[in-house]
């Protein structure tokens, strides 16, 4: 038997520590990926790594419908760092299950069933975050889709008021693209999505699967334009590299939700990590941190970088570097010569997610290490 989704890269990595991550040799990487974002915290951060240990000799699982103490405090603790008036949650297992609950409840709460999504936008591979995800190659095998999805450019308010109307039930979106290519959208088309959405009565969805938990330099992506949506989504990160989704939502989203469940929705292992991994990352203002060194980290790029490369943007520690031939060269010379992993958005864009405890001197190392590599 054998796995036959993923081409394995060629480095096994056994240990991980902070930022590190360590092979079979023993060789130390530095992991400015955060393995796509899903440790903020780094690599064993012992607050959470107690956490879980904790949790797995009291209880691993019981069926969702009991009460569990630590559930319960994770509930709260969302309910507290949500923006604005989000209160209610749902939690799930993975970024896909958080928009695919997303959209089902705007669907329930709305009574509409048009969904509007955008250009190069990704939600997820499960049929229906997958119907509002851009790529085609992603797309095209498992067609027919879910109907009535309408892809309208990104960034683009005109184009959103002529697709928003009365049978929309929601427009799901990321405040700044990640796997399409590190894009972030103007202030102007956040608000404009969220007056249009308000007046047509349908659901405003902001998918911050990857912008969310401090990367961006606030806890949410969508407090830097002052927006607040009706559902929320969260994942990669929240817990820290356990699996877990969460789905916020306002009370009119969850007073009408319809009918919905997941075995594993807030099994308490996971809980426990969630709860240990959002506590630390406000507790100890890693969003300000992130702010500070993604700052740091994006203007020594163009100084070092400056017109060798196309493009540097992002915000705070999520950041695209846009070369001009393609990008999976540079990944392996970064990974090969310099021991420093990164990920690729799309062909020509090289993109840093690194785990929000990075300091200057490694900020420093990946500036160095590209400024070597890039021609
Ligand atoms: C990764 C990602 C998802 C999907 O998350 P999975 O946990 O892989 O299902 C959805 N939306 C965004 C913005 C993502 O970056």
């Amino acid at each position: 038997m054998s796995g036959f989704v993923y081409s394995e890269k060629p480095i096994e990595i056994v240990e991980g520590n902070g930022p590190y991550l360590y092979d079979d040799n023993g060789t130390e990487y530095l992991d400015m990926g955060a393995s796509y974002a899903c440790v903020p915290l780094g690599h064993g951060h012992d607050r959470v790594t107690d956490a879980i240990t904790t949790q797995l000799s009291d209880l691993t699982y019981v069926q969702g419908s009991y009460p569990v103490a630590v559930r319960s405090q994770l509930y709260e603790t969302l309910g507290h760092v949500a923006p604005g008036d989000i209160g209610k949650v749902w939690l799930c297992n993975s970024g896909t299950e958080a928009n695919e609950s997303a959209l089902k409840f705007a669907r329930a709460a709305t009574g509409d069933t048009k969904i509007i999504a955008t250009v190069q936008g990704f939600h997820g591979r499960t049929m229906g975050a997958l119907s509002a995800t851009w790529k085609e190659k992603y797309r095209d095998p498992y067609k027919p889709l879910l109907e009535n999805v309408e892809f309208v450019q990104y960034d683009d308010a005109d184009a959103m008021a002529k697709a928003v109307d009365d049978d929309t039930a929601a427009v799901i979106v990321e405040p700044i693209q990640g796997e399409g290519g590190i894009n972030p959208a103007s202030t102007n088309f956040m608000k404009m999505i969220r007056e249009l959405t308000t007046e047509a009565g349908a659901a405003l969805i902001l998918d911050e699967v990857q912008t969310g938990l401090g990367r961006t330099g606030k806890l949410w992506a969508c407090e830097h334009v002052d927006v607040v949506p009706d559902i929320l989504t969260s994942a990669k990160g929240l817990g820290n590299g356990l699996p877990i989704g969460a789905t916020m939502c306002r009370d009119w989203i969850a007073e009408e939700y319809g009918d919905h469940a997941s075995t594993f929705s807030g099994n308490p292992l996971i809980s426990a990590a969630a709860e240990a991994t959002i506590s630390t990352i406000t507790e100890e203002h890693f969003p300000v941190h992130a702010a500070e060194i993604g700052t740091y980290l994006q203007k020594q790029l163009e100084v070092e970088l400056d017109n060798r490369v196309r493009d540097i943007r992002g915000k705070g520690l999520m950041v695209g570097i846009e070369v001009k031939r393609g990008a999976n060269r540079i990944l392996q010379e970064l990974a090969m010569n310099h021991r420093i992993l990164a990920l690729p958005a799309g062909r020509t864009v090289v993109r840093l997610l690194p785990p929000l405890i990075i300091n200057k001197n490694q900020a420093d190392r990946v500036v160095d290490a590209l400024g070597e590599i890039v021609e």
